[in-house]
């Protein structure tokens, strides 16, 4: 069915072969894997909802300004994007002690960090994701210590846009992981923000009740994945239904005086 060429197959997303070059298209699988794939599952629905809501961050981060590939939503499952070369480093930024922090330095989940802490690891499934510090990125070449700095600086903008972005939805930026590519652009090449940013990658939780709607359900077996999903999708106003229906015209505001004036 599919004859687009596969560039990369990964454990929640597939890269095609875009357009024209320089572009990809990335497809949103229903696929969700945690402890380096060795518990797995489909769960059917999970790849639309993230890629709408990777979409809508992505799109609002392009508008303050932070560099993205994001070219454009394409259909349910796909978007498409900029072909860029990933730093293999996951850049995880932290607001809330959680998951390895918490068993790392035994601190109790949910305890509030002194100020937002930024994280390295080394992306190779075959060593597990090793925590990193800047001296081995710098040293092993992962990235140039000019192109770490950008990444940090980016990192913490999109946290602090994030976080607000969250509240205003009524939850809380525990943690999320991101990537970087590079990107050339008439022999120039900038740092972007690459991969997604969903449930899969980060901690949310509601701020009133603390129930966690990311990808932890899956990891702990709580259950409710796609549910929870749908509910940072529904606040975020990216769930389909929740789209006016087309060709609604402008609506008139209720008013109680005979004449329509406001009273
Ligand atoms: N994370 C991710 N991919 C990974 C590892 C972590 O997206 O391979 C995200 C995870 O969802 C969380 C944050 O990064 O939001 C911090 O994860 P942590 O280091 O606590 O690891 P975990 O507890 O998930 O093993």
């Amino acid at each position: 069915m599919n004859r687009r060429r596969r560039i990369y197959e990964g454990k929640a997303k597939v890269l095609y072969e875009g357009p024209e070059p320089g572009t990809l298209i990335q497809h949103f699988k229903d696929d969700a894997t945690a402890f380096n794939a060795k518990k797995h599952a489909i769960i059917e629905g999970k790849g639309a909802l993230n890629n709408r809501i990777s979409e809508f961050i992505f799109v609002r981060l392009g508008e303050i300004g932070v560099p993205t590939h994001f070219i454009k939503r394409l259909n349910m499952r796909e978007q498409l994007i900029r072909e860029v070369e990933i730093i293999p480093i996951e850049v995880v930024m932290r607001n809330v002690a959680a998951g390895s922090l918490s068993t790392r330095l035994g601190l109790e989940e949910g305890t509030p960090l002194p100020r937002s802490i930024i994280e390295f690891y080394y992306k190779s499934d075959a060593l597990n994701d090793p925590m990193v510090s800047e001296e081995h990125i710098t040293a092993f070449g992962w990235a140039a210590p000019a192109e770490l700095d950008e990444i940090m600086q980016l990192a913490l903008r999109v946290n602090d846009f994030l976080v607000g972005l969250f509240l205003g939805i009524g939850v809380r930026l525990v943690d999320f992981k991101v990537e970087f590519g590079r990107l050339w652009e008439n022999e120039q090449m900038r740092i972007v923000l690459a991969d997604e940013i969903s449930p899969d990658c980060c901690r949310l939780w509601d701020i009133s009740t603390a129930d966690k709607l990311d990808k932890d359900r899956f990891r702990r077996d709580l259950g409710g994945l796609l549910e929870a999903y749908q509910e940072i999708a529904r606040r975020l106003g990216v769930l389909p239904e929740s789209r006016p229906p087309k060709g609604m015209g402008p609506v008139l505001v209720a008013s109680n005086s005979p004449n329509g004036k406001p009273n």
